[in-house]
């Protein structure tokens, strides 16, 4: 397969879209940024590497960062995990409220903002410094030990995250947030304002195409069975209000955030990362919801 060649026809097809979108900015430090970058990047599981556009860009990665930090929580609890948060699709947006009160403060799912707070709880328990460990996990699996948080965007979302304290409050009320709410909300406002590239995120997410283990490091990450949940809630939930949708289209577990980023992977093959920063009405890139579309009606691959 040239998939150089088919990155090269996708991107000339998907630029008239570009401007159709619009840029996050409930988050303010995130409004700043160009809304045309666009890359997308091809890591396979046999070391190839392609990519065009500002693929080698770092970018906000946002709630891509949740499965990240699901795998070290899964690694460290296993099943005890699943007493605190769900794995049903929310139907909702990402950052809803309206299921938690009905449903005794138990998250559907691990990638909706309140289930992954709920994790990053998980995250400050088991680990003495959770953004020292999260920095290290991903350096090591981007094979980029540049990767770094980027304060500004952590702070600013700090000064305007009103929801994600309502939401952590809430669940505190409940019993399921064990530790302090400010720090639990300090780590995952960095855990979202992570800075990687598409290069850097498709090398950091081979190992959900591998069986949890990564195929440069040979470290088994995630187990296999492990492996195989996240992918299907990545499938399952990996987009909010719009994961059936990105199932019907693309077909690909995957996971996107409002910094405009998506990384997909097609398991036993690769992994795939676009970026552009427009977002569609449901908090998702349009241009890279788009290009994968492509990806996977060019390259006639499919989990189905
Ligand atoms: N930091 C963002 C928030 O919590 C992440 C949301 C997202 O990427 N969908 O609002």
């Amino acid at each position: 397969m040239d998939y150089q060649k088919i990155l090269d026809e996708i991107y000339e097809e998907t630029r008239p879209l570009l401007g159709q979108g619009r840029v996050a900015d409930y988050i303010p430090a995130l409004a700043h940024v160009d809304p045309k970058k666009y890359g997308i990047a091809i890591e396979t599981l046999e070391g190839g590497c392609f990519h065009v556009g500002d693929a080698a860009v770092p970018f906000s990665i946002q709630s891509i960062s949740k499965v990240f930090a699901l795998s070290m929580v899964l690694k460290v609890l296993g099943e005890k995990l699943w007493t605190r948060v769900g794995r049903e699709p929310s139907g909702g947006a990402f950052n809803s409220l309206v299921q938690l009160e009905r449903e005794n403060g138990i998250p559907r799912n691990p990638l909706i903002n309140a289930g992954a707070l709920v994790v990053t709880d998980c995250l400050s328990s088991i680990t003495e410094n959770p953004l020292h460990r999260l920095l290290e996990f991903v350096r090591k699996n981007s094979d980029n030990p540049q990767v770094n948080y980027d304060s500004l965007i952590a702070n600013s979302e700090r000064e305007t995250g009103y929801r994600n304290a309502a939401l952590v409050n809430f669940m505190k009320s409940f019993g399921n947030i064990e530790n302090d709410v400010d720090a639990v909300l300090n780590i995952y406002f960095h855990q979202c304002a992570l800075m990687m590239s598409c290069i850097d995120l498709a090398q950091a997410f081979l190992y959900f195409a591998n069986g949890g283990r990564h195929p440069i490091t040979q470290e088994q990450v995630i187990s296999l069975s492990q492996c195989k949940r996240v992918n299907a809630v990545m499938q399952t939930c990996g987009f909010y209000d719009e994961s059936g949708e990105f199932a019907f289209s693309v077909g690909l577990p995957g996971k996107s955030g409002v910094g405009g980023g998506i990384v997909a992977v097609i398991p036993k093959m690769l992994s795939i990362c676009v970026w552009s920063p427009e977002l569609n009405p449901k908090g998702n890139s349009l241009v890279g919801m788009k290009a994968l579309e492509l990806f996977t009606t060019k390259t006639g691959v499919s989990i189905f």
